[in-house]
Formats: C-alpha cells, sequence, structure tokens
C-alpha cells in the first residue's frame, strides 16, 4: 500500500510517498515559496539525487499537481498512475478538542477542522488549502488526518487548564492543547520497544528538541503533560519563540516600546528564543554551539538558558508522574548534539542519570546513551513524523 503523506505550510508543501508494508520511503521533496515570486519544487526519488524544477506554482492546488506530476512521469516517477497512491495522510496542526485521534476525511470533518481554525490561524487554514486541493485531484483516494494536538488530548484537566477565569475555557476552549504530539507519540513508543517493556508499564519523559521545541510526560502510555500551551509559543526557549515567560512583560514592551499587541506578539514569536537572548546572532542551534565551544557570551547565554530551560521541564515532569524511568532526546538539535544532551544532564545527578560519553557521541540512530548503572535511562531516538502519520492512515483503512 502507497501512502502520500502531505504537510502543508502557508507557503509550503513537504511530501513523502511511503511503501507502508515495508515502511520504506519511495520518493520525497518539497514545494517551496508556493504564491510567491520564485517557487520551486525539490524531489528526490528513494536512492536517487535531488530534482529542482523552477516553476509557478501560484497556490497549493498548482503544488500538489506538480507533486503528482513528478510522482507518475515517465523516467523521474516511481508510480504508472494515481491509482497506485492508496491513500493520503495529512499533517493537521490543531484539532482542538474535537479529535483526540487521526480520523478519515469526509465533509464533516473538514467541517470541524475548519472550526480549530480560530485556534491556529496560521497553520490550520494552509493545512485546508492542501486537503481540498488532494481532493479534488484525487477524488476517490482515501484521506486521513493526522493532528498535532491529539496525542496529548489525554492530559487531565488539572494539567490543561490555565489558572485564569474559567468561562475562557468554556466560552473559547482556552487551554493547553500542546502540539509535536505525532514525534512525541512515535518516539514514545519506539522507547518502549528499545527498553523491551510495554509503553503502559512506562514513565517517559520526550524531549522534542528542533527549531521548535517542547517536552512531554508520558505516562503509561498517554501523554499527561506537555510543555507547549494553547499556541506553540508557549514552554521551552526555542529557535525564535521565548517560551514561558511572564504575561505582564507583554504590557510592558507595548508600553516602553510604543508598540501594539501584534508587534509585541512577533517579537514573542519571531524575535526571541535563542536568537533573542544571543542579541540576534542566530537561531542555528549548530552556530549557537560553534559560540558556545569559543566561550562567545551570546552562545553561552543562549546555550546556558535553553539547558537549563528543558532541565527545569524535566524535573517537573517526574514530579508530575511521580518518577521517571526513561528520558528521550529527538529531533534536529536532540537527536544531533551531544552537547545539548550532556548540558541537560549534567542538572540530572538526582535521577541517578549518569551519560556514557562514548554512545552519546554517536548519531544518526536508535541509541542508549546512559551507563548500565545510570538511575535513569537517557534516549536518543531519532523522530520519524511522516512515518507516523502512514502508520496512522494504513491503521485507519
Ligand atoms: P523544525 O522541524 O522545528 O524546523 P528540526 O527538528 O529540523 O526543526 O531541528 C532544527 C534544529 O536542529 C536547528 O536549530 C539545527 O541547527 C539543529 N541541528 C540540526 N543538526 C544539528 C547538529 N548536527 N548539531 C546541532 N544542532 C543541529
Amino acid at each position: 500500500m502507497n501512502i502520500l503523506v502531505i504537510n502543508c505550510g502557508s507557503s509550503s508543501l513537504k511530501f513523502q510517498l511511503i511503501d507502508a508494508e515495508s515502511e520504506q520511503v519511495i520518493a520525497k521533496g518539497l514545494c517551496e515559496r508556493i504564491g510567491i515570486e520564485g517557487s520551486r519544487m525539490v524531489y528526490q526519488k528513494a536512492g536517487g539525487g535531488k530534482q529542482t524544477t523552477e516553476a509557478v506554482m501560484d497556490d497549493h492546488k498548482a503544488a500538489i499537481r506538480m507533486v503528482l506530476g513528478a510522482l507518475t512521469a515517465a523516467g523521474s516517477g516511481v508510480v504508472g498512475d494515481l491509482s497506485e497512491i492508496d491513500a493520503v495522510g495529512h499533517r493537521i496542526v490543531h484539532g482542538g478538542e474535537r479529535f483526540a485521534s487521526s480520523v478519515l476525511i469526509d465533509d464533516a470533518v473538514l467541517a470541524a477542522i475548519e472550526a480549530c481554525s480560530e485556534l491556529a490561524p496560521l497553520h490550520n487554514p494552509a493545512n485546508l488549502t492542501g486537503i481540498r486541493a488532494c481532493r479534488d485531484l484525487m477524488p476517490q483516494t482515501p484521506m486521513a488526518a493526522v493532528f498535532d494536538t491529539a496525542f496529548h488530548q489525554t492530559m487531565p484537566e488539572e494539567a490543561y487548564l490555565y489558572g485564569i477565569p474559567y468561562e475562557y475555557y468554556e466560552k473559547y476552549k482556552v487551554r493547553r492543547y500542546g502540539f509535536h504530539g505525532t514525534s512525541h507519540s512515535y518516539v514514545s513508543k519506539r522507547a518502549a520497544q528499545i527498553l523491551g517493556k510495554e509503553p503502559g508499564a512506562l514513565k517517559l519523559i520526550v524531549c522534542h528538541l528542533g527549531n521548535g521545541a517542547s517536552v512531554s510526560a508520558v505516562k503509561y502510555g498517554k501523554s499527561v503533560d506537555t510543555s507547549m500551551g494553547l499556541t506553540p509559543l508557549e514552554g521551552l526557549i526555542m529557535g525564535t519563540r521565548s517560551g514561558d515567560l511572564d504575561p505582564a512583560v507583554i504590557e510592558f514592551l507595548a508600553h516602553r516600546e510604543g508598540k501594539t499587541l501584534e508587534e509585541v506578539m512577533r517579537i514573542l514569536n519571531q524575535k526571541s528564543g535563542v536568537l533573542g537572548l544571543s542579541g540576534g546572532f542566530s537561531s542555528d542551534f549548530r552556530d549557537l554551539e560553534d559560540a558556545y565551544e569559543k566561550n562567545t557570551p551570546e552562545g553561552t547565554r543562549a546555550m546556558k538558558a535553553f539547558a537549563y530551560r528543558v532541565a527545569k521541564y524535566i524535573g517537573a515532569y517526574t514530579a508530575a508522574m511521580n518518577g521517571v524511568d526513561g528520558i528521550c532526546f529527538t529531533a534536529g538539535l536532540g537527536e544531533n548534539s551531544p552537547l545539548i544532551r550532556d548540558m541537560v544532564c549534567e542538572y540530572l545527578g538526582w535521577l541517578g542519570v549518569k551519560l556514557d560519553q562514548e554512545q552519546n557521541g554517536k548519531r544518526g540512530e536508535d541509541l542508549i546513551v546512559s551507563t548500565p548503572d545510570s538511575g535513569t535511562q537517557i534516549l536518543v531516538i531519532p523522530t520519524n513524523e511522516e512515518l507516523a502519520i502512514a502508520r496512522e492512515t494504513r491503521a485507519l483503512l
């Protein structure tokens, strides 16, 4: 069974065609600058090089038409025609309280995703555009929606409610939702496999550390807390996002800098995080690691604050679960940075954590990087959200 996984952003579209039985990627790529001058598609078939095609893509439908064209083209293509694509799995950012699991898409589901757009005005409309375009071009093909928020719908009320008047939850559903759920779910299940235990027997903390970053507490296979909130702005210090701060900072900055609410929010989303802390030096952790190794104040400040916040969340979630069996690192930074894992684990002596420095130096594979006598296991697990979406889609069919 061939499953096309689609991840639509406002001006981009990432795709992978996955053989659901062997779980191998058959072809993948992305379309960039959709609706903007200079749009292009990068396409790569398994075992082949990257092909870049510059072409006008006015909207997501044009982009999907190009993707389907590439997948079926003589020579570069991987399937004879569209009937060989058995299903499409769409990544959807916000499923609100309506979706606690993935679903097959029909008109009612589309309407419900649309109703969640208020909660994710930048993301859900782009996701919907992708679904509609696919349905137009492949009307017979079943499609699934896989939500970033769904895995966290198991959080108890005390974890998802904010300390604000309850009527705002009742009226507008203002609460913690959490994101990266597909990744937290995939990594926690994989961790159980690696540790040779059932998910239902483990208390795990998953640190998804990429440009966007979040931590989750996964108790007996279910998410019981996570650091992102109503939106992906809360929690860890990220590439460009502030993460947690005193809400009064917003009013203070608006007054002192003469900015509107929207302008301050843009600063918190796009100019903050390690980019802001490093004085605008970089939001890319490779640059910051370099700067940290060279002892520059920018790199040191940003890296230390980042690692400290991760460690603080691990402490909080250990308390929330009354213990922890394993701590998992994943995503761009979590998978590839021995330094950040070391900096975080420096705080975890109270959990008996001992890193095996040789194991910790390795990259790109599932690893236990703690010593056999470590009080808590530390794991590195490369995330694979596309594969998780393909699995969910297959299961629904
Ligand atoms: P997102 O999907 O949120 O854009 P990723 O999971 O791709 O993010 O992670 C991107 C981050 O991972 C970047 O800050 C990048 O610098 C960092 N990263 C990638 N490779 C490495 C590496 N080898 N060492 C340190 N950081 C890395």
